[in-house]
């Protein structure tokens, strides 16, 4: 029995690794959405940059513009200041000049001030730029990693497989039962017994279960967890 009993410790062994791995497996669409994320995140920043720029330069299209304007507006009222015959419209020529002189110095202003906006602008794109490009290389690395890692993660699942496949056919129908139906629910589904204790669950047994678990004589179950208690050496020992 102590034998049988170290057989269902190697499958179990096998199916915790399984276990293991498919939990890994289970991770990677998580991990590749994440990545995939910083990817869509500091290129939806680059394009918020590139559209303030846009703007930007529309606005001070707008604002070159309004120079010009008023500097025709200028030129204009300045050619024909010798053509005036009143003072009424010569006094009202001078206003519209002082308008024009005033609309000329803001707009020249607010050129200057577009203009180191636009420098500020454009280096914080280029930097977003430079910050996408490089995420966008670090993801596509990250993405081969993990193709890499998925398919290794599938290919050593399968061998755990063949393994267990193997262990499972040396074990008892009858311990196999009860592995079987503990395991669906926890792993792992053994337990050693230390001392009166089930060595999971520290639930103290009875002193007559203790003795034949520790003898290993037959399938003792704990009363706790349920768990299948063996003795000690038995989850030291496993086979390939
Ligand atoms: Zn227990």
């Amino acid at each position: 029995m102590i034998a049988d009993l170290q057989k269902l410790f190697s499958l179990q062994e096998a199916d915790i690794q399984i276990r293991s791995l498919e939990q890994e497996l289970a991770r990677i669409p998580e991990t590749l959405s994440q990545a995939r994320e910083q990817r869509a995140l500091a290129k939806g920043q680059m394009e918020e940059v590139k559209k303030a720029l846009e703007e930007e330069r529309g606005e001070q299209r707008r604002v070159e513009s309004n120079l010009n304007d008023a500097e025709t507006l200028l030129t204009h009222l300045e050619a024909n200041s010798s053509q005036v015959k009143s003072n009424e419209a010569y006094t009202a020529m001078l206003v519209e000049i002082e308008a024009a002189k005033e609309k000329i110095s803001v707009s020249e202003t607010q050129i200057l001030e577009g203009m180191e906006s636009l420098e500020a602008t454009a280096s914080r794109l280029e930097e977003a730029s430079r910050f996408s490009a490089d995420t966008d290389a670090r993801v596509a690395a990250e993405e081969e990693d993990i193709a890499k890692r998925e398919e290794e993660l599938q290919g050593e699942v399968e061998r755990q497989q063949d393994i267990r496949a193997k262990r499972h056919a040396l074990v008892p129908p009858e311990a196999l039962r009860i592995y079987d139906r503990i395991a669906a629910r926890k792993l792992p589904a053994l337990a050693s017994v230390v001392g009166k204790l089930c060595g999971k669950c520290h639930a103290v047994l009875p002193a007559q279960l203790a003795v034949e678990a520790r003898e290993g004589k037959s399938i003792v179950s704990c009363r706790g967890c349920k768990r299948i208690l063996v003795p000690d050496e038995v989850m030291k020992k496993s086979e390939e």
